[in-house]
């Protein structure tokens, strides 16, 4: 292993020995059975029982983007304050952290930048400060105005339903995290959803303040809005709060849409403060399903696939928050190119050369079900009818739990169609590791084989379906869109 810092904690130090008797020995570093896992139930389960823990937060992004089974990259606080780097599986970690006491669980999910990722929100404010501010009431009309957006600009109907709505509220703030489970859509990262929150937060702003008499009244989208929704103006002023500092603006916090945010857990507390984020008196969001559930739909990056239509919402054509201030080492150029990138690098280079004579246009990178999606442009070869398509274009998907990639066409008489997977060549492999974890008979059964290709089809089950669907709903691009470009 060449990751020089990481270091394998056991749980039951790591946790505490409260959790002794509860950890199956697969986690404890014993060989796992060699009995085959029925697909389901290892889908119940996770695909991987790795648990490896780093002091820096690269060397867990590294490993995470560098293993084939589909881990998640989370931080712990110890009590010390120190932050521990966590790559596992979110069941496994849900598995541990639902054995701690409430109060000494702080963990967090790192959101990984160039991920498909929910809509997400961190509601707050000081209540000494804003005494006569409702922050139940603020929160529905908050709601409300996201909902109004969401249609405005995809059409996607959204209520209450579809809110995972987290409380940490105290006697001095109240504080929400709002996580949006849209019944058929994902933001490409968090720089879009952040894109688009900044764009409703702004828009309040300047209603408000047109309402305010300093400046000449506009019209503005949210007349109609607020009419509709017979909302007073009042409560429109009333989004507005003081913080601590004197500074006035919109309860929602603006600054959560960073890379590789860090953002806080189910059951989690800030270290040393033991107000968790539990579900809120107002939650609707499947009331009577378990903690677990809850936890599992709660991850930012987690996007579960059960859904039949899934969209990917990019806000801003360029995908790229050129507002934010350039990192280290960043240059503009660089931030031009991360449009196209995924978190790996070779795989990216390897399918840029496979999609010549086209280019890359853009990637979604699916963190839960392992897949990388490339849109390419300047080459609309499709295997489905064997030459170019005049109008379509192709995307070619690489399948990093089986480090295999396959075609697939933005045609409509081409739904449903998926070339035979073809293996990536070695060189690319090489930094996708194999772990003993996956050393499952599904895994050695669905090995990318371009002989094999009715076992493949046939072993992917509903999964492949479900994939499928996933696949064939992301939104073609529009031709006019990239014309200027190649
Ligand atoms: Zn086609």
């Amino acid at each position: 292993m060449n990751e020089t810092s990481a270091f394998s904690v056991n749980p039951r130090v790591f946790y505490g020995e409260n959790v002794q008797n509860s950890i199956p020995n697969i986690v404890t570093g014993n060989k796992p059975s060699s009995q085959p896992v029925p697909f389901k139930l290892r889908k119940l389960l996770g695909p991987s029982s790795i648990w490896e823990v780093f002091k820096k937060q690269a060397d867990v992004l590294t490993f995470v983007n560098s293993r084939k089974c589909g881990l998640m990259s989370f931080v712990f606080q110890q009590n010390t304050g120190e932050r521990l780097f966590l790559a596992a599986h979110p069941s496994w970690l849900w598995y541990h952290d639902s054995n701690k006491k409430l109060d000494s669980r702080s963990s967090y999910e790192i959101i990984q930048e160039l991920t498909v990722c929910k809509l997400y929100f961190d509601i707050e404010f000081n209540k000494d400060v804003n005494p006569f501010h409702n922050g139940v009431e603020m929160l529905e009309i908050f709601i409300k105005i996201v909902c109004f957006y969401l249609y405005k600009l995809w059409g996607i109907q959204c209520s209450r339903r579809n809110i995972l709505d987290m409380d940490s509220s105290t006697n001095k703030k109240f504080s929400r995290h709002l996580i949006f489970q849209l019944p058929n859509a994902v933001f490409r990262d968090n720089y879009n959803a952040g894109n688009f929150v900044k764009y409703i937060c702004k828009n309040v702003q300047t209603f408000v303040d047109n309402m305010s008499g300093d400046n000449c009244p506009q019209t503005c989208e949210l007349d109609n809005f607020i009419a509709e929704n017979n909302i007073q103006i009042h409560q429109m002023k009333n989004l507005i709060v003081t913080n601590s500092n004197g500074k006035t603006g919109i309860f929602c916090d603006q600054g959560v849409y960073t890379k590789n945010r860090h953002f806080r857990l189910f059951k989690s507390s800030k270290i040393g403060k033991q107000t968790p984020l539990v579900l809120s008196e107002q939650n609707e969001y499947k009331p009577e399903c378990s903690e677990e559930e809850i936890f599992l739909d709660s991850l930012i990056t987690f996007i579960t696939n059960d859904s039949d239509k899934l969209r990917v919402l990019e806000f801003q054509s360029d995908s790229v928050d050129f507002n934010r201030k350039l990192t280290k080492g960043e240059n503009i150029q660089q931030r031009v190119n991360n449009v196209k990138a995924s978190p790996f690098p070779q795989i990216d280079r390897f399918i840029e050369c496979a999609a010549k004579p086209g280019h890359i246009w853009r990637s979604f990178y699916f963190q839960a079900p392992n897949l990388i999606v490339y849109d390419i442009i300047g080459n609309r070869f499709c295997g489905n009818v064997g030459r170019q398509h005049k109008s379509n274009n192709i995307k070619l998907i690489v399948d990093l739990s089986n480090a295999c990639y396959y075609q697939k066409c933005y045609d409509p008489d081409c739904a449903g169609y998926k070339s035979v997977p073809v293996s990536l060549p070695y060189e690319v492999q090489f930094h996708i590791h194999d772990d003993l974890d996956c050393e499952l008979s599904l895994l050695e059964q669905t090995e990318c084989n371009s002989s094999k290709v009715d076992d493949y089809n046939s072993l992917f089950d509903d999964h492949d379906n479900e994939l499928s669907d996933i696949l064939d709903t992301i939104e073609d691009i529009p031709v006019e869109s990239f014309s200027d470009n190649f």
